[in-house]
């Protein structure tokens, strides 16, 4: 692999300098105006002072600003934070003060939420980057909280230390910068974790481990020529499912990357009819809002080569309604933040299995074992999934103690319950922490949401564990129904029974509006469970 992360844009422009690099809402940006601007960022923010180890934080939804001002924090040789745009003030305050950032880049339009924290951090310097500065960015893109929370003020009092990205930008020179690192050693990036299953951590990867992952999701999956492919980028860059497998991925390809701000079933729709993109990753919860959306059948599909499905599992039933509609090929693949992220992946020329997340990459190796004693278990046997290999980051950003819970003689501890075939394929039962446990047994979760999915009434469903004197635990089931369904629990409860076992079949069951979701859209149970106890309260 190549030395710095940064590489891939360099090299990308100088192969490719009259090819697209970005293309945004009407707009385009070749490599080479990329590159320019990239530069010219670099070069400011060494000119704040901004030296090599020195954590700088973007606050971006996808942008070409995202963009820049990752490549451009990189040259410099400094550690990029992502931080989610949708951040209220306290989870933005624990993830500035957590990483020590020293900078911030943001939109102007976050200002007034930034500006009520940055005080209590150690946020010397911020660039914002106007919604008008680099192109249009009409209101209907932007993210919906945003606009709920903050209004539309774009104010901002330009200072010494509050600085205008566009005009930072213009006067500075685009002269190469690239602060040399040592890529196994130094970090590229502090990347906290979904906080799915509680706080979110900083987790520490180097250039390496992104380079390496960026290099196995090729050789695995996108075997096509240079300068070909175009990406549709509606997985935001600040997660690291789209960051290595969108941005790097396009990058290191000279692919062009249709830049989504926020994802919308129609507008997503009309961009593929439109831009004709080739590859599409995302998370499940995109490809099912897009089946569900009345008016799919109008839009044309066929460019779509190749989907890559990760962050959450991935229903049998999307798989093949998708690549029905498209033409193309929609497979699922596997990883965490901690392994930059993927690990595994059914590889789209060869054998793909519905419902396993694959093999793992080239030059990983993964196994399942007994969590407590370390034993290695049989093929078959359920077990936690151990993973060691290039992408397993050094650790988490100031905890040692977590650090070491989680990685043992470079194993990598997912904290994933899964099992494994014959054939070498894995297959995720539910993560370690949700395992209900009822009256002894132990139940998964997801194999009981699954049996819910294929009711042709049900949406959505999250099945947990609610405090039960006597079993410990009992099943109880939240659904979401289609739109005009009714439910029948007495016509649930009896699909449920012909399909498992009665131990694992839900006690109880409640219809919701919605279910919570992360960002990437994975089911918040942690947060169902806590509204449940609540109620007990
Ligand atoms: P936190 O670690 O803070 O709770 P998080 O787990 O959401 O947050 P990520 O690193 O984004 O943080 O998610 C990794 C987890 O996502 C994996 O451990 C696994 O549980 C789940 N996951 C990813 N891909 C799949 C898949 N294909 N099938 C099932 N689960 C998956």
């Amino acid at each position: 692999p190549k030395q710095h992360l940064a590489q891939f844009l360099i090299d990308s422009a100088e192969r490719h300098p009259e090819k697209d690099a970005l293309f945004f809402l009407g707009k385009k940006l070749t490599y080479k105006q990329l590159l320019d601007a990239t530069y010219r960022l670099a070069n400011s923010l060494q000119d704040l002072g901004v030296k090599k180890g020195d954590r700088v934080a973007i606050m971006l939804p996808n942008c070409p600003q995202a963009v820049i001002a990752y490549y451009g924090a990189l040259l410099t040789g400094a550690i990029v934070v992502q931080t989610n745009p949708l951040y209220t003030e306290r989870e933005l305050k624990h993830q500035l003060n957590d990483s020590g950032s020293t900078l911030l880049i943001t939109l102007d339009i976050l200002s007034k939420r930034v500006n009520k924290v940055l005080h209590k951090t150690e946020v010397k310097q911020t660039i914002f980057t106007s919604i008008k500065d680099y192109l249009p960015f009409p209101k209907n893109m932007l993210y919906p909280l945003t606009l709920k929370k903050d209004g539309l003020s774009t104010k901002v009092d330009y200072s010494t230390t509050q600085h205008s990205f566009k005009r930072r930008l213009a006067e500075s020179p685009n002269t190469p910068v690239l602060v040399e690192v040592d890529p196994e050693k130094d970090l590229a990036l502090l990347q906290y974790t979904g906080g799915t299953t509680g706080v979110s951590k900083g987790v520490m990867l180097t250039h390496y481990n992104l380079i390496a992952n960026t290099h196995q999701t090729k050789a695995w999956s996108y075997q096509t020529e240079e300068g070909k492919e175009r990406y549709l980028a509606a997985l935001p860059f600040f997660h690291v499912f789209g960051m290595t497998v969108l941005m790097n991925l396009a990058m290191l390809q000279a692919g062009m990357i249709i830049l989504l701000p926020k994802f919308d079933a129609e507008t997503t729709l009309k961009m593929i009819d439109k831009m004709k993109p080739t590859i599409f990753p995302g998370a499940p919860t995109m490809y099912i809002a897009l089946l569900h959306h009345p008016d799919i059948q109008k839009y044309d599909l066929s460019s779509i080569n190749i989907c890559i499905s990760g962050a959450a599992p991935l229903p049998g039933e999307v798989q093949e309604k998708f690549e029905a509609i498209t033409g193309g090929k929609l497979t699922e693949g596997y990883g965490l933040t901690e392994t930059s992220p993927v690990t595994h992946a059914n590889n789209i020329w060869k054998k793909r299995k519905l419902g396993s997340i694959g093999i793992p990459f080239p030059d990983t190796e993964a196994k399942i074992i007994q969590s407590e004693t370390g034993e290695d278990l049989d093929i078959g046997e359920v077990g936690e999934l151990v993973i060691r290999g290039p992408q397993v980051m050094k650790g988490y950003w100031n905890a040692e103690e977590e650090t070491s819970r989680t990685l043992k003689d470079g194993w990598l501890y997912t904290g994933d319950m899964a099992q494994v075939d014959e054939e070498g394929y894995f297959y995720i039962m539910d993560r370690k922490k949700d395992i209900i446990i009822a009256g002894g047994f132990n139940i998964y979760p997801r194999e009981i949401e699954e049996v819910l999915f294929e009711h042709p009434s049900i949406m959505d469903a999250v099945v947990a564990g609610i405090p039960d004197e006597y079993r410990g635990e009992t099943v109880k089931a939240f659904l979401v129904l289609k739109t005009g369904a009714k439910v029948d629990e007495v016509e649930i409860d009896r699909f449920c029974r012909e399909r498992l076992a009665a131990y694992k079949v839900p006690r109880s069951y409640e219809v919701r509006e919605e279910l919570p979701k992360t960002l990437i859209g994975k089911t918040l149970r942690r947060k169902v469970v806590e509204e449940e106890l609540a109620k007990y309260k």
